[in-house]
This record gives C-alpha cells, structure tokens and sequence, in this order.
C-alpha cells in the first residue's frame, strides 16, 4: 500500500495542473475496431490511457485526433493484444511517468515490446494493488484482481472513476470469478450505481453476467466492439444491458464514444455516430440529445424567417425550403 501513497503524492497530483478549457472530466471510449482504449482527461488536463487497442497506428492517429498532449499514466487491464498494442506508441510518444498492470506478464511478442518500449521511455512498472490515484480532481480507483485468479482475463485490472457524484468503471475482459470476487471484496455501494460502464469483453458472453449488473446497476454501456469473429457484442450480454435498463453505445456503430462531466458530476454522452439505444429508465441524467433534422424546421413564410432571425437562409440550413426560395438562387428570404 506504501506504493500507491507514493503514486498519488509524486505523479499525479495538482502540481503543475494545467486547467483545460471548459474545466471538464473527458473520458472517451476510442474507436480502435475490436477492442478497448479509453482515455481519460482531468479537468486539469491530465491524462490517462485505459487500454490501447490492437493497433499502433490506429491508437497514433486517436492520440492526434484528440490533440493529446500528455499521459500521466498508461494501464494495461490486462496482457491481450486488442488491449495493448495501442499502449507501444503511447508509451514511445509520451513517455508517461507510469505504466499499470495485472504483475502477469505476457507471453507474446507485443507484450515483450510494451515492456521494452516502457523500459527506454523510463517508464515505471507499477502492479495493481487497490491504488487510489488523484487525477488532478479526479479519483482513480484501482480494482486489483483478486488473489487466486489463473488467466489474463480473470486477472483484468478494474478502474473506477469518480468526479463530484459522476461515476465510471471499467473492468478489462474480467469474467464471473473475478467479479463475483469482487463482489465479496467490496461492498456494493463501491461498486454501483454507475453512470457510464464499459461492457466486459466487447460483450463476451463469458463476460458480464446478472448479479453483476444488479450491483454496478449501470446507466450507460459501451462497448468497445469491431468487425471480429467471435460473435462480439452478443445477444446476451445486450439482453443483460437492456434488463438493467442502460443505454447502450458501440464503437462499431457509434464510433468514439465521449462523456463530458462537469465539476459536481452531471454528464452529458455524445457519440461520433448516431446515438445509443434508448434507456428504458429515465433517471439517468444523460442527456444524448440528435441534432434536430433539417426538415423538423418550417417556416410558413419569409416573415417568420425573419421573426426568428434566420434570413437569408441558405440552401441546406434548417428551414430552408424552394418555396420561401422564389427566384431559386439558394438564398430564401433575401
Ligand atoms: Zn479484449
């Protein structure tokens, strides 16, 4: 436990904090194919990658995209390429202070290459121990896997997020003995509800299981899923997420998934494509709201265009119609 006072104290504390613009927790669940990376943004810009998913270069292009300055911290929840080949350039690129994990070393090349890779950036091992770690203002959580546990998978390393009463968690591809141990390890208070909730194992059916969910009672799901052959997202995992009545979100079909939470923890959940399925319960505070179709706006003439302080309207702007457009050059109500 001596360790993860160090952690916090050291690595990723306020010093040095620089606020980001809005001052807004960011979490987004990147759109890497089949596999998990999640991104983690303190609101004073601090950053943690949960996961890389199977490509370096796919990871590299994220990091840009999102115009990534620094991580504090890489985590491995645990050995399996789709989870840590992303970790290689993102280690290479931003030589973060620490690199999480599970403590079971991999048995394949990539896993040689992250731990080399780490080893030249002078980043430093750290295992899973039930660390808590001060993200700037966000608290990070680790789950460790609980003794007695024999495979990468029931050996995920589980990360719970809080900001204000905004919660978070994700748990790798653990399977029911580690979560049914973690549900004798903590009680269940820790452990839900929560607000966005990373599906287990793409949707595996190995993965989440009912007594789980009726614990950790997520709001929201997402599944970091792509094209892949082994039935990934299932119709049972879907059934579990429906039966405890959270939206849910696929990087396959919504691309990056965003969460953006404001200072006491109220979030908003906005996809790269399209939007979640509907939650069926309605206390969840998200709010996933589509941009209004063009065609919901009408005008019944050019006056109420320029009551609402619209005109000219532009072919193509919500409103627009040829009808308003009488000399037909895109420009209604000149
Ligand atoms: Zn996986």
């Amino acid at each position: 436990m001596r360790r993860w006072g160090a952690l916090a104290a050291l690595g990723l504390g306020l010093v040095s904090a620089q606020p980001a613009p809005g001052g807004v927790l960011t979490i987004r669940f990147l759109d890497v194919g089949q596999g998990d990376a999640v991104l983690i943004t303190s609101p004073e810009g601090k950053s943690v990658l949960y996961d890389g998913g199977r490509s370096e270069a796919r990871l590299k292009a994220l990091l840009t995209q999102y115009q990534v300055k620094s991580l504090d911290l890489v985590v491995a929840s645990h050995a399996d390429s789709d989870h840590i080949t992303g970790l290689v350039p993102a280690v290479q690129t931003f030589r973060p202070k620490y690199f999480l994990n599970n403590g079971l070393a991999g048995t394949t090349q990539i896993w040689q290459k992250l731990v080399t890779t780490a080893k030249q950036a002078g980043t430093q091992g750290l295992i899973a121990k039930g660390q808590t770690i001060n993200l700037g203002s966000v608290k990070l959580t680790v789950l460790p896997p609980p003794p007695g546990m024999k495979d990468q998978n029931t050996s995920s390393v589980g990360l719970l997020v809080q900001y204000g009463s905004f919660r978070a968690l994700m748990t790798g591809d653990s399977e029911t003995p580690e979560t049914t141990a973690w549900l004798r390890q903590y009680p269940a208070a820790a452990l839900g509800p929560i607000d966005v909730y990373k599906s287990i194992h793409h949707g595996a059916r190995n993965g989440d299981n009912a007594r789980w969910l009726a614990t950790v009672r997520p709001a929201n799901v997402v599944i970091g899923v792509g094209p892949n052959n082994y039935g990934h997202p299932t119709a049972e995992a879907i059934t579990l997420y429906k039966k405890v009545g959270a939206a849910i979100y696929r990087t396959d079909l919504n691309g990056t998934v965003t969460v953006t939470v404001q200072h006491g923890g109220a979030y908003t959940l906005s996809a790269a494509k399209g939007t979640g399925t509907a939650a069926t319960r309605t206390q969840a505070p998200s709010s996933v709201t589509p941009p209004t179709p063009a065609s919901s706006v009408v005008y019944p003439n050019c006056a109420a265009v320029r009551a609402a302080g619209k005109a000219p309207l532009l072919r193509g702007q919500p409103g627009y119609s040829s009808k308003l457009d009488r000399d037909g050059d895109g420009r209604a109500c000149e």
